[in-house]
């Protein structure tokens, strides 16, 4: 018998018996760990209904309560992020270390989330006007919805429900339905931590519940994190609606190798920010630009480095874990294939899993290393999402702006380089929203915010930071004025200032 995840609705699980469900796959083993529920209209109207009523008192409490339950909930994760990152790496495949990582990434949003009293502070003009003060406020705007991806399971819902609760908002979190555990732990966290019942509620799901909430009107935000075409959808539909929506999307991160770099720094970056997590980061490095004549020298000491590298479960200690799933693996491992017959050189074929470190049933695909890729090979169009790396090859620094810049995608990109004048034109000349200089995954601390450009990100406000406080709020401005009350007598002219 598999365990069966239910919703998590008013500060308690609810499960609906006819539901459909999904697989929920231990991928380091391949089997079926559990079944999640997948939520229909009518769930996803209970919920928003619990939510709204929520959400009306909480946004009535003072900023001095909320802040209690917002520390109370930091402590707890604190405390029990071994706990969490172990539900991870069950059901995501990444190893332990990384999934520890992820939990920290999201508990510094949370932090970020406790000073609220001070990011909320508005402004006061004293006499603006005649005997005039005028004030502004920010207020929340009521059920905000988070949809978030299957790779980070605990951290990209970290990077909306902790500001999106402080600043008064209840909270809708559809989470994937791949590894769905990580936010019924978060939920019960937050019951612990004393948020009032319905503040915080889970709906899983798949397509269905999606278009329940880009459909329902007491819905007033939606924050998405997914693949592109999904993200366009999702911002399309939502802001047809009226929805405030925030839509980050898909990736492919270059990155610029200079000949003046440490090409050994550079080769552990590329190793690095190119298998951690078997690729499906959306920061991760998926195309290495050498700058020639380089090229030679850093995929052999990138070659060098993958043959350390350890395959296998993600709680034996091992570097790379599983992919997600045996279609995704599949559909990852097709790539190797497309790659040969576009032409590109396979320096590393991943496929070889003699050494691996786990189930043979589990998701395998190892490191995977192609040189020789050009800018018209599928292999470097596509967003693979797996451990699969290819090294592009250009004859200046020009060159490799251009191809960067030519992308359509623009989430993060990194140059190494000992150049400060080329690091410093990097910056203002590429088209992507993170930027790493010497850094391979440029993630933004929590009181920035994070973001790409162009297919990477839809709509105007990034997760987190100050972005994200600017998205969970609407700004008013007051004009007041208790002197005088009966000034200026009838007059239907445009206020004037005097
Ligand atoms: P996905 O787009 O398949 O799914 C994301 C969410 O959308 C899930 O909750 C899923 O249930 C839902 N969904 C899936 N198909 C849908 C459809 N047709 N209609 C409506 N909803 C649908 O993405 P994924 O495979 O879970 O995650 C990997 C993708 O997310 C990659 O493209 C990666 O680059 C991207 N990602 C981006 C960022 C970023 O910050 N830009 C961060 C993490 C992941």
């Amino acid at each position: 018998m598999t365990s069966r995840i239910t919703h998590f609705i008013d500060g308690r699980p609810v499960g609906v018996d006819t539901a459909r469900t999904a697989d929920v796959f231990d991928p380091a083993t391949g089997t079926v760990a559990a079944q999640v529920e997948l939520a229909d209209a009518a769930l996803v109207d209970r919920a928003v209904e619990v939510a709204a009523a929520a959400g009306r008192d909480w946004r009535r409490m003072s900023l001095a309560k909320r802040v209690q339950v917002l520390f109370a909930f930091r402590e707890l994760l604190a405390a029990r992020r071994e706990e969490l990152a172990a539900i991870v790496t069950a059901e995501h495949g990444k190893v332990l270390d990384d999934a520890l990582g992820e939990v920290q990434r999201g508990l510094e949003v949370v932090e970020y989330a406790c000073g609220i009293p001070h990011l909320l502070k508005g402004g006061y003009t004293e006499g603006a006007s005649t005997d005039v003060d005028v004030h502004s406020i920010r207020q929340p705007l009521g059920v905000a919805a988070i949809i978030s991806p299957f790779n980070f399971p605990a951290m990209v819902p970290m990077w909306f429900f902790p500001i999106a609760i402080a600043t008064g908002n209840a909270v809708i979190l559809k989470p994937s339905e791949k590894d769905p555990s990580a936010a019924m732990f978060l939920a019960e966290l937050w019951r612990e931590a004393g948020l009032p019942d319905g503040v915080f509620n889970v709906v899983h799901g798949d397509k269905e519940a999606v278009d329940a909430i880009l459909a329902h009107d007491d819905i007033a935000s939606v924050s998405f994190v997914g693949s592109t075409p999904v993200a366009r959808y999702v911002y399309e539909q939502g802001t047809a609606r009226g929805k405030r929506v925030q839509a980050l999307g898909g990736a492919k991160n270059h990155m610029v190798v200079l000949p003046d770099a440490d090409l050994g720094l550079a080769a552990d970056a590329a190793v690095n920010a190119g298998f951690g997590s078997a690729g499906e980061r959306c920061m991760a490095i998926s195309a290495v630009v050498a700058v020639e004549p380089i090229g030679d020298d850093l995929v052999e000491a990138i070659r060098t480095r993958m043959a350390t590298l350890r395959t296998g479960d993600g709680r034996r200690g091992c570097d790379m874990g599983p992919l997600i799933t045996a279609e995704h693996r599949d559909r990852v491992t097709s790539y190797l294939d497309i790659g040969v017959e576009e032409g590109a050189s396979l320096v590393v074929d991943g496929r070889d899993l003699d050494d691996v470190d786990g189930d043979p049933a589990g998701f395998w695909l190892k490191p995977t290393l192609f040189d020789h890729v050009t800018p018209e090979m599928r292999i470097y169009r596509d967003e693979i999402f797996g451990p699969v790396l290819g090294v592009l090859r250009v004859p200046s620094y020009d060159a490799a702006i251009e191809l960067v810049n030519a992308n359509p995608y623009g989430n993060g990109t990194a140059i190494f380089t000992n150049d400060g004048g080329a690091a410093r034109r990097f910056q203002y000349d590429i088209e992507v929203g993170m930027v790493g200089i010497n850094v391979p995954i440029p993630v933004p601390v929590a009181y920035e915010s994070f973001g790409g450009w162009k297919a990477s990100l839809f709509g105007d406000l990034r997760a987190y930071g100050p972005d994200g406080v600017a998205f969970f709020t609407r700004g008013k401005v007051v004009t007041s004025r208790w002197l005088d009350p009966s000034h200026g007598g009838l007059n239907l002219g445009f206020p004037q200032h005097d």
